[in-house]
């Protein structure tokens, strides 16, 4: 063992945390091992230091470890390794990789088996960038080696503070991540650059000239979120939702259809069985844009609700700083977390060990900063190329029996841009995608026009008054006037809100898409009908809403989305 090595010793025992009393200096957030009686090293963090003892959560079942039982202190904050060879990868909490994954439903580790993230033999064609003499600031590239379909650029470490001169570059040509391909001075100091470096996961990188309000829409090609609640490049947003909501569907479809470069998923907490299922069918899933598999351009961190509970606090920053890595090189990342909830059950889970004074349901005080401080890593940004580039954060909440008020859903709402309310009731009805038009809300520019989205909002709300009216008076009592809003708001909803995850054209609306639908929608809102009766108003909107879906299920710019359109061109003259 190393004779420097800051140690200490295991004096107690809670679950996941360990109390352990050191003699020199332990930092707060270092990582440190338990060394079991058989060899065993378990990794652990000091989540805090009072006098002369130290509490530390340690990553995995603590089955065995004795109360004498010797502590290494690492010295290292918890931190993930960054380099070419991230995506398509499948990692837990820590970033160890998960291979096996997808085919056993095990999912462990061995304990205390801690492997390379990124593959040490592989070999990166690299292409320097960077010539000597050229000053660079942390996070500037100094070369890049293709990953799937991007450029990975390789950047000056992101803690080397000041500028620094490019003293000498390595030939182009095919190496390994350890090598050294650059070196760089600064006075009278010279350092080597790799193609990985390591970075503290609870630490935000922050290498770039400005952060930028988000404007831009990022187009996930869900009707109802781009044109009703849209969401912004480096924006948030949340889809809290009772159990069965849909939350798990609506991220995949997030996943497939944003219009973004790389994909982070963070499953965290949730049943193994869905996670596999993730899993088992992303490898085989075609990115729209550029034909390849979809997990060329995804990393996917997983932490199911059967992994070790304190490795999920840990998954949520580790995804998160994998985003920003990616946004370091110029890209728009899209991180989605589901679920957040069980994130902040984790943090209660710990709070309570730790027996610190318990807020609201017994999450701790600072639940509410924890959840900004991760939502505030979202952001547009320009970097020092004066390239834009984003990370949009979207999670997912998962309040017991859909309460809206109870504190993450709470605390989640005081931060985010966009709020998709999914509900239950929309789901039994099978209306998907289930996100709520009424409740719902979002701060950000859609993509259509705000007079014609004032329209159509108002027509749902007049349409869902009828519609309770009519639960009490009947359809008979109800004037044909009200009656017609009230098929329009059921045709607003039928035809644009919901939408077929399964169907592989109407599972993806583009914007001008949205723009051309929404325009002939307004038409048909705008038309003031003239019906005999009530029944030949319902026949009417049956058959449209009929054409429009058919519509929907024609490819854009095809002949048959020609030939669906002139069919509701020709009902609308029909009706007087
Ligand atoms: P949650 O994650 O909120 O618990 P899921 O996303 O797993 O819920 O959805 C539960 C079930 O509801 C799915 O297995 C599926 O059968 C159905 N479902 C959810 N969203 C859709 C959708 N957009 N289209 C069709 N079925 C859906
Ligand atoms: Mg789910």
């Amino acid at each position: 063992m190393n004779e420097n090595l800051l140690t200490g010793k295991v004096t107690g025992i809670n679950g996941n945390m360990v109390s352990v009393a050191f003699a020199e200096r332990v930092i707060q957030n270092e990582v440190a091992y338990v060394l079991m009686e058989d060899g065993t090293r378990l990794k652990g963090e000091v989540i805090r230091v009072r006098g002369r003892e130290a509490d530390i959560q340690v990553f995995e079942s603590t089955n065995g470890i004795k109360v004498g039982d010797q502590v290494e202190f690492s010295g290292q904050l918890l931190s993930v390794e960054l380099g070419p060879g991230l995506l398509t990868q499948v990692f837990d909490g820590l970033q160890n990789p998960l291979p096996e994954l997808a085919k056993e439903a095990g999912y462990f580790l061995k304990r205390g088996l801690y492997v390379y993230p990124l593959d040490r033999e592989r070999k990166w064609s690299y292409t320097p960038e960077a010539a000597a003499g050229a000053v660079l600031k942390a996070g500037d590239s100094v070369g890049s080696v293709p990953e799937g379909i991007f450029r990975h650029r390789i950047m000056l470490p992101f803690d080397w503070n000041g500028e620094w001169t490019v003293s000498w570059t390595i030939e182009p040509g095919d190496y390994s991540i350890d090598t050294v391909v650059a070196k760089v001075r600064q006075g009278s100091e010279e350092r080597s650059v790799t193609m990985v470096q390591t970075w503290p996961v609870k630490v935000p990188i922050t290498c770039y000239k400005e952060k930028l309000m988000p404007k831009e829409p990022l187009i996930t090609q869900i009707r109802i979120i781009d044109t009703f609640f849209p969401v912004a490049k480096g924006g948030t947003f949340c889809t809290p939702g009772p159990f069965g909501a849909g939350k798990t569907v609506l991220q995949h479809a997030l996943s497939q259809r944003s219009e973004v470069d790389v994909v982070i998923v963070a499953a965290c907490g949730e049943r193994a069985g869905e996670v596999v299922e993730i899993l088992r069918e992303f490898p085989h899933l075609e990115d729209p844009r550029t034909g390849r598999s979809l997990i060329d351009r995804t990393i996917i961190i997983c932490n199911t609700s059967s992994m070790p509970v304190a490795a999920r606090e840990a998954s949520i920053y580790t995804s998160v700083t994998l985003a920003e890595y990616y946004r370091q090189m110029g890209l728009h990342v899209l991180l989605l977390a589901d679920s957040t909830s069980r994130w902040a059950q984790a943090l209660r889970e710990m709070s309570g060990r730790l027996e610190e004074i318990p807020g609201e349901e017994a999450f701790p005080a600072y639940l509410e900063s924890r959840v900004a401080g991760f939502y505030e890593r979202a952001g547009l940004v320009t970097l020092n190329d004066g390239s834009n580039a984003s990370i949009t954060i979207c999670g997912a909440v998962s309040p017991a029996g859909g309460n809206f008020e109870e504190p993450v859903t709470q605390a989640t709402l005081k931060v985010v841009g966009t709020f998709l309310a999914l509900s239950s009731e929309r789901a039994h009805a099978r209306r998907y995608p289930s996100i709520h038009p009424l409740d719902s809300w979002s701060k950000y520019t859609s993509l259509v026009p705000a007079d014609k989205i004032a329209m159509a909002r108002a027509t749902l709300r007049a349409g869902n008054e009828v519609n309770q009216m009519m639960k009490v008076v009947g359809e008979e009592g109800t004037p044909i006037a009200d009656f017609v809003v009230y098929l329009k708001s059921e045709f607003i909803d039928s035809v644009y809100l919901q939408q077929n995850t399964f169907d592989p054209v109407d599972s993806g609306c583009g914007a001008e898409r949205q723009n051309r639908v929404f325009d002939k929608l307004i038409e048909v809102l705008k038309k003031e009908f003239t019906f005999p009766d009530k029944n030949q108003a319902r026949v009417f909107f049956q058959k449209l809403r009929q054409e429009f879906i058919d519509w929907n299920y024609s490819p854009w710019k095809s002949e048959a989305f020609d030939t669906a359109l002139g069919r509701i061109d020709a009902l609308l003259n029909e009706a007087r």
